[in-house]
């Protein structure tokens, strides 16, 4: 596979921007990431014409895949060409507002912005501001975007910055605890409980290899915060509109978040973000409140007919059917082909998304015909349940180096883009079919 015009981008991007990439994660393929020229459908076609089966998906926002249907491309066109942006409202705001309040349970008022991370500093700054507090808690492997309080790593006893450039002081705030342990939950409202502003956490961990939640685990962190009169956050900036569809993640488990945070699908492929919640407590956004939130490019236009046109889409056709049903053709698929060559992997993931872990121990081969059948459920039942991932440590000790290194290039060498790590999630998007499904299952069997 010719490669040459990526190499020479990816020289030329060298000179002129850090890791000749604009966001790091892309630059985790080596020796150099492919250039994309061009999306089609379900697929990719890269600087050098090769094309691939694309399951990355802009990683997340792409519900539609490449190919938007004619009323999206409508609106975004009509919206560009009247003119960008204005710095003062324009109707399209508030039928995307209305759109989300209509559909998701727990949002009852809703704030703009322009990406997932200025979306959870805004909610984080809100929840502080609103309960005068200061802790943050955070479950470890979790992302929420490239902010202070939560690019925080250790435990809750000994939080530090995750990376160079945020004081040890702002660290301290945030209190780092496994994703599915209660009792660690629980230890840390024993200890900090009145100075908990919130419990910030994605539905499933939807950045690191995908991890579902336990049975009940979600009541649980509903009624701990409400205990200690602390708020409960959702990151649905994955899951939002992709799980649970329209209803988001929160309706699929039945629990109700004080704020959720949103991205990815609901700016339709443009940069975008919201902050939504019991309309108590997202008044206190200035200018109602006192807790400061604003941007130039904050509920711009273009990306709110985007993302307005792609939900009424979605609401109106058989989208979900269609990415969900791809998604459990490609789970159960996988589970098969990893019964046969790897028995200890994990298949992971849930409606849309989808990833394979390569986790190092498995129950014996005679047990796996009992076990989740399309996609890991944390169910105690399931002859895996003493080996699947319940958190970001057990991820991190599955074989993330073989993904990386070997496996992620021999899905290449067959035209199948995969996320460029371990970590990262995998989507369906309604651009894609079931030759694509069959493609890529056929590839992982030769890969794996
Ligand atoms: C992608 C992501 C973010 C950050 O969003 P950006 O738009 O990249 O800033 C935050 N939280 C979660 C759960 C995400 O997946």
């Amino acid at each position: 596979m010719n490669d040459d015009n990526s190499r020479d981008l990816y020289d030329r991007a060298l000179s002129v921007m850090p890791g000749g990439v604009n966001s790091a994660v892309r630059a985790a393929i080596e020796p150099y990431p492919f250039f994309v020229q061009k999306g089609d459908g379900g697929h990719v076609i890269d600087a050098d014409g090769n094309r691939y089966v694309d399951w990355v998906m802009g990683l997340g926002p792409l519900l539609l895949g490449h190919d938007l249907p004619e009323p999206v491309q409508a609106g975004i066109q009509q919206k560009a060409s009247e003119g960008p942006m204005y710095g003062t409202p324009t109707e399209v705001e508030v039928d995307l507002a209305e759109f989300v309040v209509r559909h998701v349970p727990s949002v009852e008022k809703i704030r703009f912005v322009n990406s997932g991370t200025e979306a959870t500093t805004s909610a984080v700054r809100l929840a502080r501001g609103y309960t005068g507090r200061n802790k943050i808690v955070v479950m470890q492997g979790g992302y929420h975007g490239a902010q202070e309080s939560t690019l925080v790593e250790g435990d809750a006893e000994n939080p530090r910055p995750s990376s160079a450039g945020i004081p040890q002081s702002f660290a301290e705030h945030t209190l780092p605890v496994p994703f599915n342990d209660g009792e660690a939950i629980r230890e840390v409202f024993d200890e900090h409980g009145d100075d908990i502003a919130a419990v910030l956490t994605e539905p499933i961990l939807g950045n690191y290899g995908i991890v579902y939640p336990e049975e009940g685990y979600h009541e649980f962190l509903r009624d701990i915060t409400e205990e200690h009169g602390s708020l409960l956050i959702f990151d649905e900036v994955i899951t939002g509109f992709r799980v649970g569809g329209l209803g988001c993640a929160q309706s699929e488990f039945g629990v109700t978040p004080d704020l959720t945070t949103f991205g990815k699908i609901i700016g339709g492929g443009f940069s975008v973000g919201a902050v939504g919640g019991r309309a108590e407590i997202i008044e206190h956004f200035a200018p109602s409140g006192d807790v400061f939130q604003a941007g130039t490019f904050s509920g711009h236009p273009v990306t709110m007919a985007a993302g307005l046109e792609t939900l009424q889409f979605a609401a109106e056709n058989d989208v979900y059917d269609h990415v969900d049903g791809l998604g459990e053709q490609l789970r159960g698929g996988l589970t098969e082909i990893l019964a046969d060559q790897a028995p200890s992997y994990t298949v992971t993931g849930t409606a849309s998304m989808f990833k394979v872990i390569f986790t190092r121990d498995g129950p014996g081969r005679d047990s796996l015909e009992e076990q989740c059948g399309a996609g890991c459920r944390q169910n105690p039942t399931c002859p895996r349940y003493d080996y699947c991932p319940k958190n970001a440590a057990d991820v991190k000790n599955a074989e993330t180096e073989r993904w990386r290194r070997v496996f992620w290039g021999k899905m290449k060498a067959q035209n199948v883009f995969l996320s460029q790590n371990q970590f990262e999630c995998q989507f369906v998007s309604y651009g894609h079919t079931e030759a694509d499904v069959e493609e890529t299952l056929e590839a992982y069997k030769q890969a794996l």
